[in-house]
């Protein structure tokens, strides 16, 4: 087992009424001007927002609203809010919704502490030190952003989008109420439910030997999250469902299910590419496509592992060639994958061949000549995994 540093300092206050103890919750931490921050639409037309403003209302915490933030959030909207958290002395970021509200609030933490640019941080990863303390009201389990170290945000402008990631911007404070998740729409629970089984992928496939105790609750998500996706998208409020899916998103990203392995993360870094060439593009969807990709062009690397994720997660019974095995275990993931109701092509996604090359340049921007674990994928290979997914 490799040497870990893990730091998990979120508080999660789970179940049905969670948000009404927004108010409460910040108090007791000291928090006195919030900036509430959120998406859209679905969690004002809910009444979230005037919930949630209620219950800091009653616990004298003065709040400002700064909404609008898109999926695969976008630098500007954070500019606004750092330029409205400077001015106004907020001391506490509120996200009231998913992961683009969580990571933009994340970016926004930072940006209120630092003098420059808050794009700089994404650039050039430089550790900071000096985050506003960050609380979370999840309306959509997927990204795992309501307890992880990472912030994904994009930059139209530069045709960027890119992470930067800090144990200092980890939530402290996560409400987490099933029940909220009851009126989202199939395909984001079903992209939603891609991401967190992408997470665990990426965890469980790298160049490292075995680590029983980190890979046997890694197995145990997939089968949970396999076992719990067809009852969330037939009965959309089904607490108990909804209740395993949007822990288990947690259980996925926070760290423990990679600790004391290496990790890959290359299909997110090509998943980011897609998103970033078209923000309409969502995460969950572009992974759907992209992961039976880099597993059917990788999984040679060490088809011993990937024919034991069949075993474990698909039941599939081993038939002597290893190779097969490993093969029928990407077949699987694919399927899986398709039974949600996700893409299987980058066709479905309206990304063409003309387009891997334009997604090349930034790419390298953001990785370097070589990314990945399991295997060391240079721009050509990446080349590959697009034309394997068109
Ligand atoms: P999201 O982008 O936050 O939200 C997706 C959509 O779901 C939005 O249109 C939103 O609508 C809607 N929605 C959210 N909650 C809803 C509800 N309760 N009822 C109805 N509609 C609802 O989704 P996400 O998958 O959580 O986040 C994706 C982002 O996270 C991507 O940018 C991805 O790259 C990033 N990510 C981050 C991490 C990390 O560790 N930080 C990890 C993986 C992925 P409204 O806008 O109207 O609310
Ligand atoms: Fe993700």
């Amino acid at each position: 087992m490799e040497n870990f540093d893990f730091v998990s300092p979120t508080e999660f206050v789970f179940g049905r009424g969670a948000e009404e103890q927004v108010g409460a919750k910040l108090a007791e931490r000291g928090a006195r001007r919030v900036l509430v921050h959120f998406g859209g639409a679905s969690a004002r037309e809910s009444g979230l927002i005037d919930r949630v403003a209620a219950s800091l209302d009653a616990a004298g915490i003065e709040h400002l609203e700064l909404g609008g933030v898109r999926p695969n959030p976008e630098i500007t909207l954070v500019r606004e809010a750092v330029a409205l958290c400077k001015e106004a002395e907020v001391d506490w970021v509120l996200a009231v919704g998913g992961g683009s509200v969580i990571d933009s609030a994340k970016a926004v933490a930072n940006g209120a502490c630092i003098d420059g640019d808050v794009w700089e941080l994404f650039e050039t990863k430089r550790p900071n030190p000096d985050v506003l303390p960050i609380a979370v009201v999840l309306t959509i389990p997927a990204a795992g952003s309501e307890a992880s170290k990472n912030a994904v945000v994009s930059n139209d402008e530069l045709g960027r989008k890119t992470g930067y990631g800090s144990d200092a911007q980890r939530p402290k404070l996560a409400f987490m109420n099933p029940e909220l998740t009851f009126t989202l729409p199939p395909f984001q629970t079903a992209a939603g439910l891609t991401d967190m089984f992408a997470h665990l992928l990426e965890r469980f496939f790298d160049d490292y030997g075995p680590v029983p105790v980190t890979d046997n609750l890694n197995l145990s998500l997939m089968r949970t999250i396999r076992a719990e996706a067809p009852r969330v998208l037939v009965e959309p409020d089904n607490y108990d469902a909804r209740a395993n899916v949007m822990w288990a998103g947690m259980l996925c990203h926070q760290g423990l299910a990679g600790l004391g392995r290496h990790e890959d993360w290359a299909t997110h870094a090509l998943e980011h590419e897609l998103s970033a060439l078209d923000p309409s593009i969502t995460h969950g969807a572009g992974l759907a496509v992209m992961f039976p990709a880099w597993m059917e062009y990788v999984c040679e690397e060490n088809p011993a592992r990937f024919a034991h994720y069949g075993r474990e997660v698909f039941g599939l019974a081993p038939t002597g060639d290893v190779l097969a095995d490993a093969l029928s275990a990407v077949d699987e993931t694919r399927a899986f994958f398709a039974s949600l109701g996700m893409p299987t092509t980058l066709a479905e996604l309206g990304v063409a061949e003309d387009d891997i090359e334009r997604m090349l340049p930034t790419l390298r921007a953001n990785k370097g000549d070589a990314f990945g674990s399991l295997r060391r994928l240079t721009l050509e290979d990446a080349a590959a995994i697009y034309r394997l997914a068109l």
